[in-house]
C-alpha cells in the first residue's frame, strides 16, 4: 500500500510553479498552447537535475554504457520499421454536437463503461447506443477510430508524399538505428548499453494532469543488448537499479509502485514488462517502463534497411542478433513527480517544530504558514542562500559576497539582502533551497555563519572556512 504525500491541490502547485518560475504555459501571452510547456528559471534547473543524475548514474558511473544524441527527424523508414507508422495509434471517439475529441479508454473509464473483449479498437470502444457526450450532453458521439500520434512534417521545400516526415515519438530508435556504428566505435562487447536524453513528440489525443501527458516532452532511454537467454535476468537487474536510483533521487519508497504486465498484456515480442508507478495527487500513474523487447527491433530494421544488426560473439564464436532490455524514463514526468512530492504547507509555531497545515484553514494562533518545496539537494535548484542580515551594513554585505563567490564556484547558489530575514528564508523555502547560510554581527567577530536546514529549520553556527567542507557533505 501506498501512503503517498497527496493530500494538496494542483492548483496550489501550479499556482506556485508559475509564481516563482518553475513551469509556464507555453505561448502564454496568446492563450498557451494545450500540451506544451515551458520551464522558467527553476524548472529548467530541476530537469537538469534530473537529466545529470540519470547520466551520471546510467552512463558515467559505468563501464558498460555509452551515450548518443540523434536527430529528432530521421529518415522515415525507421518509423515503418518500428511500427510506429502503422501501429502508434490511440482509439479516439469525437462528439459531433461540440466537436470535443476523447481519448476512447479515457471516455469508457470516464462514463464507468466497460470495453467489449474484442481486439479491433472499432468494436472493442463501440459506444452502446444512448450514451452522452460528458461535455455537451449530445448522443453524437462517433464510433472510435485509430489516431496516428506521430506528428507529422515535409523535410524540404515540396510538401508532398515522398517529403513527409515524422517528430520522432521515441528516443530508442535512433539508439537501433545507430546500433552498428556504435558497436563499431565504443569497443564495447554484450552486454553493454547505449542511453540517450531528448525531446520527444506525441500528438496526444486529450493531454492533461498539467505537464503529466504533454504533447512534447523529454525522455531518457537506455537499450541494454544482451545475449538472447538472458533476458528475464537482466530485466531483473534493471528494474532494481532503477528503483534504487528514485529514491537517490528523493523519491521515498512508499510513493512507489511497480506494475508487473501479464502475459496477455505484452506486446508479441516482450518476455516482460514492468511500469514504475509514482502516487500522484490524481493517481497512481507511470513514470518509467522497462520492458524486455527480444530482438523485435534490430531485427525489424536488419529487414527494413538490409543492414546487418548482427553481434559476432568473439569468446563463443556465436552470432545472433542481440534481445535488449530497455528502462525508459520521462524527465517532465519525473520533475512533476519530485515537484509533487516536495509541496508542503505547514503552520509552524515560534519555537518547535512545524505541523502539517490542513488545506483551506488559517494557522492557529501563534503559528505561521509556510510553502516548503522539500527537494531532496540532489535535485533542488539552488542548494544554497547566502544572506547578509543586514543590507546597509558594508562589511556584512561585502563578507556575504566572499562567500556567495566561493561557494557558486561548486553549486547553484543565491544572494539575496532584500527584506525582513524571515521573509527571506521563506521565500528560499518556497522554492525547496535546502541550506541558508546567515551573515550577522558575530560573523565580523569569529568568522563563523549561521547555517540553516530547510525542513527542520534548525541552525548551526560554523566557521566560514569549514562552510564549503559542511555543505559538500550534506549535498548526498
Ligand atoms: P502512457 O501509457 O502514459 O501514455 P507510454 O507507456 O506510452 O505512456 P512509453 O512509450 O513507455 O510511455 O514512454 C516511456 C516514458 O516516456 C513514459 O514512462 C513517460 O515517462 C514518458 N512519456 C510518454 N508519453 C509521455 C507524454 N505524453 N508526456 C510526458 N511524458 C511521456
Amino acid at each position: 500500500m501506498t501512503t503517498a504525500h497527496t493530500n494538496f491541490s494542483m492548483e496550489n502547485l501550479a499556482s506556485l510553479c508559475k509564481r516563482r518560475g518553475f513551469i509556464f504555459q507555453s505561448s502564454e501571452i496568446y492563450g498557451g498552447l494545450n500540451g506544451f510547456w515551458d520551464y522558467g528559471p527553476l524548472g529548467c534547473e530541476l530537469k537538469r537535475n534530473v537529466r545529470e543524475a540519470w547520466w551520471k548514474d546510467m552512463v558515467l558511473n559505468r563501464e558498460d554504457v555509452v551515450g548518443l544524441d540523434c536527430s529528432i527527424i530521421m529518415h522515415p523508414r525507421v518509423w515503418e520499421a518500428s511500427g510506429h507508422v502503422g501501429g502508434f495509434t490511440d482509439p479516439m471517439i469525437d462528439c459531433r454536437g461540440c466537436k470535443k475529441r476523447f481519448r476512447a479508454d479515457q471516455l469508457f473509464e470516464e462514463l464507468g463503461l466497460q470495453p467489449s473483449g474484442e481486439s479491433e479498437v472499432e468494436k472493442k470502444f463501440k459506444v452502446p447506443a444512448g450514451t452522452k457526450c460528458p461535455a455537451c450532453g449530445s448522443l453524437e458521439l462517433t464510433d472510435p477510430r485509430a489516431f496516428n500520434l506521430m506528428f507529422k512534417t515535409f523535410v524540404g521545400p515540396v510538401e508532398d508524399s515522398s517529403s513527409v516526415a515524422y517528430l520522432r515519438p521515441e528516443t530508442a530508435q535512433g539508439i537501433f538505428a545507430q546500433f552498428g556504428n556504435v558497436l563499431s566505435v565504443s569497443r564495447q562487447k554484450i552486454p553493454f548499453g547505449i542511453a540517450q536524453i531528448g525531446k520527444a513528440f506525441r500528438n496526444e489525443i486529450n493531454p492533461r494532469n498539467y505537464t503529466f501527458r504533454s504533447r512534447e516532452f523529454e525522455q531518457m532511454e537506455l537499450e541494454f543488448f544482451i545475449k538472447p537467454g538472458t533476458d528475464a535476468e537482466w530485466h531483473q537487474y534493471w528494474v532494481e537499479q532503477r528503483l534504487k536510483w528514485y529514491q537517490s533521487i528523493g523519491l521515498p519508497q512508499e510513493s512507489i509502485t511497480q506494475y508487473t504486465y501479464g502475459k496477455n498484456e505484452l506486446a508479441h515480442y516482450a518476455s516482460a514488462c514492468v511500469d514504475i508507478m509514482y502516487a500522484f495527487p490524481f493517481g497512481v500513474q507511470e513514470l518509467e517502463g522497462i520492458a524486455a523487447r527480444g530482438n523485435f527491433d534490430l531485427s525489424r530494421h536488419q529487414e527494413y534497411s538490409g543492414k546487418s544488426m548482427e553481434y559476432f560473439d568473439p569468446d563463443t564464436q556465436e552470432k545472433f542478433i542481440p534481445h535488449v532490455v530497455e528502462p525508459s524514463a520521462g524527465v517532465d514526468r519525473i520533475a512533476l513527480a519530485l515537484l509533487c512530492n516536495a509541496y508542503h504547507e505547514e503552520w509552524i509555531p515560534k519555537e518547535g517544530p512545524a505541523i502539517e497545515a490542513e488545506p483551506g484553514k488559517p494557522p492557529p494562533e501563534g503559528y505561521e504558514a509556510r510553502t516548503v518545496m522539500r527537494f531532496a539537494p540532489r535535485v533542488a535548484p539552488i542548494k544554497c542562500a547566502i544572506f547578509p542580515l543586514l543590507k546597509n551594513k558594508p562589511e556584512l554585505v561585502g563578507k556575504a559576497r566572499d562567500i556567495f563567490t566561493t561557494l557558486r564556484k561548486h553549486w547553484p547558489v543565491f544572494y539575496d539582502q532584500t527584506g525582513a530575514i524571515g521573509r527571506r528564508y521563506r521565500r528560499q523555502d518556497e522554492i525547496g533551497t535546502p541550506f541558508g547560510v546567515t551573515v550577522d554581527f558575530e560573523t565580523l567577530t569569529d568568522n563563523t555563519v549561521t547555517l540553516r536546514e530547510r525542513d527542520s529549520m534548525q541552525q548551526i553556527r560554523i566557521p566560514v572556512d569549514k562552510l564549503t567542507e559542511e555543505l559538500a557533505g550534506r549535498m548526498g
